[in-house]
C-alpha cells in the first residue's frame, strides 16, 4: 500500500482539480494522497468530497519557510499534515504568506511589464483564479505569450531566483513554521531538503536543529534527489530518529513528473496520525472510527 505524500492541485500551483488528481491516483495504483497545497487549506473539503471510498486522504498543506545562513536568506519547504486550520496563530501566519505571495508575483510581474514583457497582473490573476499566486502561474502566462515553450524554460529563464525579475517572498522563519505546525496540532516534515538552493545547508545540524523544534520526518525519495542525497538522508533518518517519507511532488501539467512516482507505505501514515492531534483526521478505509 502506498500514498503519495505531497501533490499540489489547481487550489495552489497544480492544474489538476480534486476529482481528476483522485482518478489519477487510482489509475497510479495508490492507496491515497496527502494534499498539500502552497500556504492554502482551501482544496480540503472538495478533496474530502469527492475521495473514493477506497482511498486514504492525508489534508495537509506546504509552508514556505527560510533559513539564513552565512547572510543569505534560503528557501525551506515544510509540509504540514493533519493540522487543525481552525488554530489561530497556523491560520494567521498562513494568510500573512497568500496576502504576501500575491504583493510578490504582482511585483514581479510589473518589473516584467516595466521591461516591456508583454504580459499583466489581470492575466495572471486570471490564470490563478484564487489560488495563492506562485511562479508557475506567472510560468503560463509567458507561454500563453509564447515567450517561452514551457514552465521548466520560465524558470530558467524570466522566473529564475537569480533573474532580474525575482522578487523574494517574507517567508515564516523555519523552527517558527515547525512550532506552529505542532501547535496546531500537525507533523511536520522538510521538503525536498536537497534541491536546488538549500541543499549545501541541510546536513545533519540543520535537521538537528529542526528536531528540537518538533519535526518528525525529511521528505527524503522526492524527484529532484539523486541516490547520494537518499542515502545520506536516510543516515540523518537513522541518527535522529526521524520518519523518511517518499513523495512526487505533483502539479498536474505545470512539471513532467507523475503522481505516485515517489511514494510512502502506509506506516508512514502512522507515524504522521501518531504525533497529530486527531483534530484532521485521515480519511479512508481503517480510520473511520479513530
Ligand atoms: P514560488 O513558490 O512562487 O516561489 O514558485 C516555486 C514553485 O514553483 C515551487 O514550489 C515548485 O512547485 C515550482 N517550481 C520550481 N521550479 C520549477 C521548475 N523548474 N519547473 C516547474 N515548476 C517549478
Ligand atoms: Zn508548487
Ligand atoms: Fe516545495
Ligand atoms: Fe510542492
Amino acid at each position: 500500500m502506498r500514498i503519495d505524500l505531497h501533490t499540489h492541485s489547481h487550489y495552489s500551483d497544480g492544474t489538476d482539480d480534486p476529482s481528476l488528481l483522485w482518478e489519477r491516483a487510482a489509475a497510479a495504483g495508490l492507496a491515497g494522497v496527502a494534499i498539500t497545497d502552497h500556504d492554502t487549506t482551501a482544496g480540503w473539503d472538495e478533496f474530502a468530497a469527492t475521495r473514493p471510498p477506497d482511498m486514504l486522504l492525508v489534508r495537509g498543506a506546504e509552508l514556505s519557510a527560510h533559513i539564513v545562513a552565512d547572510g543569505r536568506v534560503l528557501s525551506i519547504h515544510v509540509l504540514a499534515y493533519l493540522f487543525d486550520r481552525e488554530d489561530g496563530p497556523l491560520a494567521a501566519e498562513m494568510r500573512r504568506l497568500r496576502t504576501d505571495r500575491m504583493h510578490r508575483g504582482m511585483a514581479m510581474v510589473d518589473r516584467m511589464v516595466a521591461a516591456g514583457v508583454p504580459i499583466s497582473r489581470e492575466q495572471v490573476l486570471d490564470i490563478a483564479a484564487g489560488a495563492p499566486v506562485g511562479r508557475p502561474h506567472i510560468a503560463r502566462s509567458l507561454i500563453d505569450a509564447g515567450l517561452v515553450a514551457s514552465v521548466g524554460e520560465a524558470f530558467a529563464g524570466y522566473l529564475s531566483g537569480r533573474g532580474p525579475f525575482y522578487v523574494a517572498k517574507a517567508d515564516t522563519a523555519l523552527t517558527d513554521a515547525i512550532g506552529l505546525i505542532r501547535a496546531a496540532g500537525g507533523a511536520a516534515v522538510i521538503a525536498h531538503p536537497r534541491a536546488r538552493g538549500a541543499a549545501a545547508v541541510t546536513d545533519l545540524d540543520f535537521f538537528r536543529t529542526c528536531a528540537e523544534a518538533g519535526l518528525t520526518g525529511i521528505e527524503v525519495d522526492h524527484p529532484d534527489h539523486d541516490g547520494a542525497a537518499r542515502a545520506e538522508l536516510r543516515a540523518i533518518v537513522a541518527t535522529l530518529g526521524l520518519v523518511v517519507t517518499g513523495a512526487s511532488d505533483y502539479h498536474g501539467r505545470n512539471k513532467t513528473l507523475v503522481l505516485g512516482q515517489e511514494s510512502s507505505p502506509g506506516e508512514v501514515v502512522e507515524q504522521l496520525a501518531s504525533v497529530s492531534s486527531g483534530r484532521t483526521p485521515v480519511l479512508g478505509p481503517g480510520w473511520g472510527e479513530r
